[in-house]
């Protein structure tokens, strides 16, 4: 079973508290169809805008064993109000400068 680690937007924990996203993830699908259903080792917020933390929080993950970094759909799609982050395009190339390009990315959870 993979192991990954989910960064969601702090923006959003006052609103969700990423139920989907566990579920999902241990069904094995919507963005998890492909990995089949994964081991979150870690699901830790980008630390606030504008998510610069987020690249250090990454890295963190992948210390600890996260062969794939996903972005919750919070941060890519805006769920649930319909607000994207305005970072993450940024956020996500610093990510991938920082732990290189081995690691997969997942852009988004459901
Ligand atoms: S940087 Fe983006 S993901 Fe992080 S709190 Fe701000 S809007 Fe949310």
């Amino acid at each position: 079973m993979k192991k990954v680690g989910i960064i969601r937007c702090q923006q959003t924990e006052d609103l969700c508290p990423g139920s989907t996203d566990f579920k999902v993830a241990k069904e094995g699908s919507l963005a998890f169809q492909d990995t089949g259903a994964v081991e979150i080792i870690g699901f830790v917020s980008c630390g606030g805008c504008p998510g610069k933390r987020a690249v250090s929080r990454a890295k963190v993950l992948v210390e600890r064993g996260a062969e794939a970094v996903v972005f919750a759909s919070c941060i890519s799609k805006g769920n649930p109000i319909g607000f994207a982050c305005p970072h993450f395009e940024k956020m996500k190339e610093a990510i991938i400068k920082k732990i290189g390009p081995e690691i997969q990315i997942i852009e988004y959870t459901h």
